[in-house]
């Protein structure tokens, strides 16, 4: 997707309003409707038609039409401006450049300072992959599978913030986290290439223990990284120093898996340097002796419990997990699951003629109910100045 970042400027700010507007009535409502994106946004009807008509003309919202009334939903691209525009407010970020990389569920940018000075973008995208996976598990998204596109992402970002942080503040070699809005997270751009990239180290022993000693010096203060392979781990290309990235997995030492967690990780590195390298070594950290008997890290401090106390919520914490957890392990299935797939997509489209048509205040979870955030606020009453 194309990130503009001159259409950062040239946003009127009734057309910002309007934005604003359709992203906190889309909290509550699968489509939002006109009349409620005029009345959050202060704005006449007649006028708001007008710039909602400009927004959707640039991709920002797109309209649905339905039995019931006719609406419009915020897309990424609005997403994405909101986020970089609450960015470029604070002049953390003031220009984009080319897209890095595209995960399955990120996508990364090169984008600048005022100086010009180079950062990279990560822009979160959890639920580009189908909610079906979580049908199960959607008693706490209740039916509002597109509107939690949004939430999930957002809630990735900051929980990778909130890790990146006290890691960063902990001197754990990880890029320097710079500002973070929505459902994305400006960072340090680290000059490096991922391990995957690397055919050849000097010195494969050297390297290895080194990463087996961040292993144990995250699992000392209370971390387990959860997905500490050769495609997050960068090798800075002057000095060959390893510097770790992507936390939106990462589990405390105190997690019911931990140690299942800690052994994948632990895998992950002898298995690369085995097929990478052709080293192998019969040293390797085991969890029990990493951590104490009874399960609490050994080390002077708990960044555990400090992400724990960012304000990141546990609740938040275990609803991301459970989110990952079932589009894991829903990829991993989808194979031989044909049959049962085709059932559960007319199901699906079944639900999602009903999403549209229902407005679902009554059964909508309390975390999706929940009116806007104080970011959103704060922003909507700088657009009425
Ligand atoms: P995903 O969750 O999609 O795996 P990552 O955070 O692992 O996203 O980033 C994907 C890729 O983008 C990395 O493998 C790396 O090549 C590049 N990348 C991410 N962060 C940085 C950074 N701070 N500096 C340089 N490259 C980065
Ligand atoms: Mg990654």
């Amino acid at each position: 997707m194309k990130l503009d970042a001159t259409d950062l400027r040239y946003i009127t700010s009734d057309e910002f309003r309007v934005l604003t507007a359709v992203e906190m009535g889309s909290k509550n409502h699968e489509v939002v409707p006109t009349v409620l994106i005029a009345q959050i946004s202060g704005l006449r009807n007649g006028g708001v038609n007008k710039l909602i008509g400009s927004l959707a003309k640039r991709n920002l919202v797109s309209k649905v039409q339905n039995a019931k009334y006719d609406g419009y939903r915020l897309t990424y691209g609005g997403y994405d401006f909101l986020a970089m525009r609450a960015m470029s407010k604070r002049d953390t970020m003031h220009s984009v450049g080319n897209q890095i990389g595209v995960g399955k569920e990120s996508d990364i940018y090169i984008v600048a300072d005022t100086e010009g000075q180079e950062m990279v973008l990560k822009l979160h995208r959890l639920g580009r992959i189908s909610f079906r996976a979580i049908k199960e598990k959607r008693d706490y998204l209740g039916k509002r599978k597109s509107a939690s596109w949004m939430y999930m992402s957002r809630l990735a970002a900051q929980k990778e913030w909130a890790f990146m942080k006290v890691l960063h503040e902990h001197n754990f070699p990880v890029p320097r986290p710079i500002d973070q809005a929505r459902h994305c997270i400006l960072m340090e751009f680290i000059d490096a290439y991922p391990l995957r990239q690397i055919s050849e180290v000097p010195s494969p022993g050297k390297l290895y223990s080194t990463l087996m000693d961040l292993i144990v010096r995250f699992a000392h203060s209370g971390l387990i990284h959860g997905d500490f392979n050769e495609f997050n781990i960068l090798i800075r290309r002057e000095s060959g120093e390893p510097i770790v990235i992507d936390f939106p997995q990462m589990v405390s030492t105190s997690h019911a898996n931990a140690e299942w967690y800690f052994n994948r990780d632990v895998e992950c590195i002898r298995t690369f340097f085995k097929r990478r390298f052709r080293y192998e070594s019969a040293l390797y950290p085991r969890f029990k002796s990493t951590i104490s008997e009874d399960g609490v890290a050994t080390g002077d401090f708990r960044l555990d419990v400090m992400v724990a106390a960012s304000g990141f919520k546990q609740k938040d914490m275990k609803m991301l997990e459970e989110y990952m957890e079932a589009v894991k392990s829903d990829g991993e299935d989808s194979e031989e699951e044909s049959e049962e797939e085709s059932g559960d997509d007319s199901d699906e489209e079944e639900d999602e003629a009903n999403d549209e048509t229902r407005q679902e205040d009554e059964e909508t979870p309390e975390i999706l109910r929940g009116t806007a955030d104080s970011e959103d606020e704060a922003e909507l009453s700088e657009a009425s100045k």
